[in-house]
């Protein structure tokens, strides 16, 4: 049988790194892409296929797609994962701050759709697995434009997925919880660059704090477990349309179901502040 071939984006580091590595060990042919070509070394002695990629430049997302279809011939699956957390206040966060958020985590992906989408249509087949967050399910203060990102991918992607099934194409979200990656120092810098003084300090130092401790790292999945639901929604038959996995998700999603909004806030509020 010839080898699936997939593409996965921010594949330099955590979540990325971790798929790349499992999808390879699943007999995928793999193309990696990050801006960080360099820190894509190991995966590349490993034999996965690194590409320099800015999810945010429309060339550099052309060309990648291009040279995958060259060498290749076709792609099969699609994972978009590059994404960061734009924390701060909602008064704070520059308005060009808040749409380079959205221009990675959500009009990035949606480039890489628009340009593997006519290939899984001629091969009648293909999968896209959007890596969200339990973070388009629920929400925290400081976060507002990381979860904007993430609910409008999850919406996103449900459209996508009715568009797209009359071609055998077929979309998956995976929504992970608390994962041990650089996420967690990239959001901390963010929040306090934006909000460590003034009006919002307060609550943007305990949310740093909490997001920085020792107790919240060793409570945190490892990426591997992302990787692994990844490879299940690209090879099952049948997958879910979403999977949520990793420290905090099932629950915290669960509580966001069934709790009225203020009684979900009081939950989180608390959170924050221990
Ligand atoms: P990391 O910071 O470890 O990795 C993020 C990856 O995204 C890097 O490889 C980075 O590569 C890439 N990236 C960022 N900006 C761009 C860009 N403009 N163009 C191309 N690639 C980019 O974080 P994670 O592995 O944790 O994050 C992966 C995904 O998982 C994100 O979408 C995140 O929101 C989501 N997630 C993470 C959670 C967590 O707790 N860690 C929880 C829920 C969701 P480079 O900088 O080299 O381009």
């Amino acid at each position: 049988m010839t080898p699936k071939i997939a593409l996965v984006t921010g594949a330099s580091s955590g979540i990325g790194e971790a798929t790349a590595r499992e999808l390879l060990e699943r007999g995928y042919t793999v193309y990696g892409a990050a801006r960080r070509v360099e820190r894509m070394a190991e995966l590349a002695r490993l034999g996965v296929r690194t590409i320099a990629l800015d999810v945010t430049d429309e060339e550099s997302a052309e060309k990648a797609v291009a040279e995958i279809v060259a060498e290749a011939g076709r792609i099969d699956l699609l994972v978009n994962n590059a994404g960061y957390g734009s924390y701060g206040s909602v008064e704070e966060v520059p308005l060009q701050e808040g749409r380079y958020q959205f221009e990675v985590n959500v009009f990035g992906a949606a480039r890489l759709i628009q340009l593997v989408l006519p290939v899984m249509r001629a091969q009648r087949s293909g999968r896209i697995v959007n890596i969200s967050s339990m973070g388009g399910k629920i929400h925290t203060p400081m976060g507002a434009w990381y979860h904007g990102t993430k609910f409008a991918l999850e919406g996103f992607s449900d459209a996508l997925r009715m568009e797209v099934r009359p071609f055998g194409i077929d979309v998956v979200v995976v929504e992970p919880g608390g994962i041990a990656t650089e996420w967690g120092g990239i959001a901390v810098d963010h929040l306090l660059e934006v909000s460590g003084e003034g009006p919002y300090q307060d609550v943007a130092g305990k949310l740093a704090k909490g997001l920085s401790s020792g107790a919240n790292a060793r409570l945190m999945s490892k990426p591997s477990v992302i990787a692994k639901t990844v490879s299940k929604a690209a090879s099952s038959r049948r997958p879910r349309t979403r999977y949520a996995a990793g420290f905090g998700a099932k629950p915290l999603i669960f509580l966001r179901r069934v709790l009225p909004d203020r009684a979900f806030d009081a939950l989180i509020t608390r959170a924050v502040a221990s």
